[in-house]
């Protein structure tokens, strides 16, 4: 079994993701649509799955998976994989877990059933591996809202609202970029030292 990733690698390879993928910088919003059809993976909305070719029963069985638990899952199909996510959830949440499963495409984990994002958690609800999960929760949120752009937000002193605005994600994701990592109290400590430096102490 290959050894976990570490998260300064994870960090390096969404900063490769971003720039190579995207040409993006670290400190942009970045579109979870827009990765999917860069690396080929079809992005499908349920109520839309039928038109796909999908059998009219698994359609029936995404809908009827507890509906309101559920906002994404990533599909094993042939040699490839797809997505499949719940219109009806709010687009920032939606944002949030298509990014999560194009982590594990990304990261090109092996896994044998269907993965369902759920509620009150930062991914899948069945994952195949707690190690491959913990990796794709981290690279998820690290390609949405990156530590350095975390940082960075959190030295120009901008409120958790302002920073869940500027990389679209919800008011949790940003607390918990914000808080969670320790980007605060980095900035914090650090303009600390410089007023202290100035008044010559
Ligand atoms: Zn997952």
């Amino acid at each position: 079994m290959a050894k976990r990733l570490s998260k300064a690698e994870i960090q390096r390879r969404a900063i490769d993701i971003r720039k190579n993928d995207l040409d993006l910088t670290e400190f942009v919003q970045l579109c979870p649509y827009e990765l999917a059809r860069e690396h080929g993976i079809a992005v499908h909305p349920l109520d839309g799955l039928t038109e796909f070719g999908c059998p009219e029963g698994s359609v029936t069985f995404y809908a009827s998976e507890r509906p309101d638990v559920w906002s994404a899952a990533l599909v094993p199909a042939g040699t490839g994989q797809f997505i499949v996510e719940n219109t009806s959830h709010l687009p920032r949440r939606r944002r949030f877990n298509v990014a999560h499963e194009m982590a594990h495409v990304l990261l090109e984990h092996e896994f044998d059933r269907v993965m369902f994002s759920a509620e009150g958690r930062h991914g899948c609800a069945n994952p195949s591996s707690k190690d491959q999960e913990w990796e794709a929760e981290e690279l998820g949120v690290e390609l949405l809202l990156p530590l350095a752009a975390a940082y960075k937000a959190a030295k120009e002193r901008r409120t958790d609202e302002e920073v869940a605005d500027l990389f679209d994600v919800s008011l949790p994701v940003a607390r918990w970029r914000m808080n969670g990592t320790g980007a605060r109290i980095v900035a914090q400590r650090a303009a600390a030292k410089w007023a202290k430096l100035r008044s010559g102490q």
